[in-house]
């Protein structure tokens, strides 16, 4: 037998589908999976930090169920690799790629310095169908569009999903590990933890069920549907996918079956899954997106920094309906329906004429679906710095939106104790999960709106145009 492999768990927290792990078992060598909490991972917002924990430890279940472990350790990722090299006597180092630039100063750095020892450091595909790289326009650049992006890979051979190994070769004496509790990943979630834990979906097997589920029914009517955030009528796998519980060649395969079986919605929702190929390919070309104005243009615009009404805005507490109901289901559930996202960084960025990236940032620390290349582009869209972006002068109205996709008020009563008879589970534990700091009373009249709609809009507007007479 030739010296053990080291698997670099990271957002590849699955069995199934899993390149690298096909790979490693071929080789015959034994496998030594360890997870590290290092600076970037520390770094995760309080929420997407907390449901990493819970997928880490129900990976670790699912290696054990096949003869294997989870080797958890802490500290800087070249020294832990290092470590445990020599603990192990490892020949190979391997991992999923991530494409976020902080990670991929950190892996360049580590792939570099690891070879240079003489050892064997591989990164795999696995995160995305389509390496960002691997899609080019005709004059051999970049996309900066989604549909051309979205015609150059529809019909490209995606390989099947491989299968989950029954068992996996683990080394003749395992490591020590740290114990999970011990890093408190949900530290910082405070009292939200336990009520965003009634909504979480955590593992493989939950994943895959998921996406059974979503094929089964929803897919059927997903582009009439989609829109209306009280209905049940898309995947939710997005709080799968980003820690790769489930790997994105399953859920093409599938929604592709479903296309084949002649399930109306099935394009639709292959095309959805296409705008996460279409952010990373964004933020491999331009990792800028996750910090500046993707246009530059945009840099002398007149954003509003953080401050009062972004408060307001963070707590769900606007007076706008709306945004009020979205803002607490995030931080009711760790998510937000994708309809309510668009309107909310509408209102932050127009009505308020808040900085996007003030926007950004909250999402980042609420969401447990957190992805640092979709949310950048969501938001820049929605600001309309980026590319592909929303027609700046194109205002989503709030009203006019929740009369269309919230007719009978269903998603608001949901969500906003204040504005329903008798407040359900979720309205309540809004109250439950915020910080005390906050000072909210659930017995408090509603708030009066914070912006008339039709000033905030004119407001934004005039900036725009002063923005367009100062280029
Ligand atoms: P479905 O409708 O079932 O779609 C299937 C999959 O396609 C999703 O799971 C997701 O992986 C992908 N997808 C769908 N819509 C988009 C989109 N617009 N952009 C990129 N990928 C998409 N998505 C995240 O995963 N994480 C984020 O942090 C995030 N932040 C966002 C911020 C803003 C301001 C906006 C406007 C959108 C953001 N999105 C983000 C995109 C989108 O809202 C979510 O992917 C979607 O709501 C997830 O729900 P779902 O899994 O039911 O999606």
């Amino acid at each position: 037998m030739t010296n053990p492999l080291i698997w670099w768990v990271r957002r590849d927290l699955r069995l199934r589908d899993n390149p690298l792990l096909v790979q490693a078992v071929v080789s015959g060598r034994a496998v030594v999976p360890v997870f590290i909490l290092d600076a970037e991972t520390e770094a995760l917002g309080a929420a997407a930090k907390w449901r990493l924990g819970l997928s880490v430890a129900a990976f670790a279940r699912d290696l054990e169920a096949i003869g294997s472990r989870l080797v958890l350790r802490r500290g800087p990722a070249l020294e832990v690799l290092r470590g445990l090299v020599a603990e192990v006597g490892a020949g190979a180092v391997h991992w999923a790629r991530l494409y976020d630039p902080a990670s991929v100063a950190r892996d360049t750095a580590v792939k570099a310095a690891l070879r240079s020892e003489g050892l064997e450091a591989v990164s795999h595909a696995g995160h995305l169908l389509f390496e960002p790289w691997t899609v080019a326009t005709g004059q051999g650049g970049f996309y900066k569009v989604y549909t051309p992006f979205w015609r150059s890979v529809k019909d490209r051979d995606v390989a099947g999903p491989s299968a989950a190994p029954r068992a996996l070769l683990g080394p003749q004496a395992w490591p020590a590990s740290d114990d999970l509790a011990d890093w408190r990943m949900g530290a910082a979630m405070n009292r939200g933890a336990g009520v965003v834990a009634v909504h979480a979906c955590v593992g493989e097997a939950a994943a895959q069920a998921r996406l059974a589920a979503f094929l089964d029914g929803p897919v059927g009517g997903y582009k009439e549907r989609r829109d209306f955030p009280a209905e049940a009528a898309t995947s939710r796998l997005s709080e799968n996918l980003t820690y790769g519980e489930i790997g994105p060649r399953d859920v093409w395969h599938g929604g592709m079956r479903a296309l084949q079986d002649g399930r109306a919605g099935a394009e639709h929702f292959l095309k959805e899954l296409v705008w996460r190929e279409f952010a990373y390919h964004l933020l491999h070309h331009t990792p800028h997106i996750t910090t500046q104005n993707w246009r530059p243009e945009w840099d002398n615009f007149a954003w509003r920094g953080d401050g009062a009404d972004a408060e307001r805005w963070r707590r769900g507490m606007t007076g706008e309906p709306f945004v009020d109901a979205a803002m607490r289901e995030m931080y009711v559930t760790g998510t937000m329906h994708n309809r309510a996202r668009m309107i909310v960084a509408s209102y932050l960025t127009k009505h308020l004429l808040t900085d996007w990236r003030v926007g950004l940032r909250w999402f980042e620390e609420c969401l447990i679906d957190w992805d640092p290349a979709a949310n950048a582009m969501g938001w820049q869209w929605a600001a309309g710095s980026g590319p592909d972006a929303a027609l700046y002068f194109r205002v989503f109205n709030p009203e006019t939106q929740v009369e269309k996709f919230d007719p009978k008020a269903v998603y608001r009563h949901r969500f906003i104790a204040e504005l329903a008879n008798v407040p359900g589970r979720d309205a309540r534990a809004f109250f439950d999960a915020v910080p005390r700091a906050w000072g909210l009373d659930a017995g408090a009249p509603y708030p009066r709106r914070m912006v008339d709609l039709a000033v905030g809009r004119k407001r934004a507007l005039e900036a725009y145009a002063q923005r367009n007479s100062g280029i």
